[in-house]
């Protein structure tokens, strides 16, 4: 299915997203204050999302690295199968980690890379998610950062795709339905 930007409506806006962000930005800041702290960005869709989120938390201490996970599906549904594509640059043996992720649905791409990272025995392993879909979880992960919690939509924008493209709006849309 083709569609443009103009089918979309706007779910968080940009000013939105921004406001929340600093919160989880502030949020981890006071969290993380005695300890270093070193992030994990899951590409690609999480990308605008660590660039806002580490511009929000103050710290001296702060590491980020980037791992490519991709999951086999069609354009709206994941299969749970999933790929890594891009693995760390950085050992995480004793580190503190924070995985940075877009959207949590099933749970399933979470469920596989936190088995993957706690075997490299960081010190210790959170996750902050921007967006969480519940109604689809099949695997509960625990989140300690959620920015939204969504319903049971397909969303598109700030760093999610459809079919590759729209990563690239400053907002997070859904399509309309007609
Ligand atoms: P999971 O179902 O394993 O929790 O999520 C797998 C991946 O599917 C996510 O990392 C994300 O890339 C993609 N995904 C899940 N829901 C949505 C959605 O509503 N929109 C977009 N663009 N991708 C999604």
């Amino acid at each position: 299915m083709e569609i443009s930007s103009d089918q979309l409506d706007v779910l968080y806006s940009e000013e939105a997203l921004q406001e929340r962000i600093l919160e989880l930005g502030k949020k981890i800041e006071e969290d993380y204050r005695d300890k270093d702290l070193h992030v994990i960005c899951v590409l690609k869709g999480s990308f605008l999302f660590l660039a806002d989120l580490v511009r929000a938390i103050r710290h001296d201490r702060l590491s980020v690295d980037f791992l490519g996970l991709s999951s086999y599906g069609n354009e709206t549904k994941s299969s749970g199968v999933v790929r890594m594509t891009q693995d760390l640059t950085i050992p995480i043996e004793g580190k503190h980690v924070l995985i940075i992720e877009d959207i949590i649905d099933t749970g399933l791409t979470m469920h596989y890379l936190l088995e993957n990272l706690r075997t490299r025995l960081p010190k210790s392993i959170e996750i902050c998610t921007l967006l969480h879909k519940p109604a689809n979880t099949e695997k509960p992960v625990d989140m300690k950062y959620i920015g939204f919690t969504i319903p049971n939509k397909f969303v598109i924008g700030y760093g999610l795709d459809y079919a590759e493209c729209f990563r690239n709006l400053p907002y997070i849309g859904v399509v309309r339905q007609s």
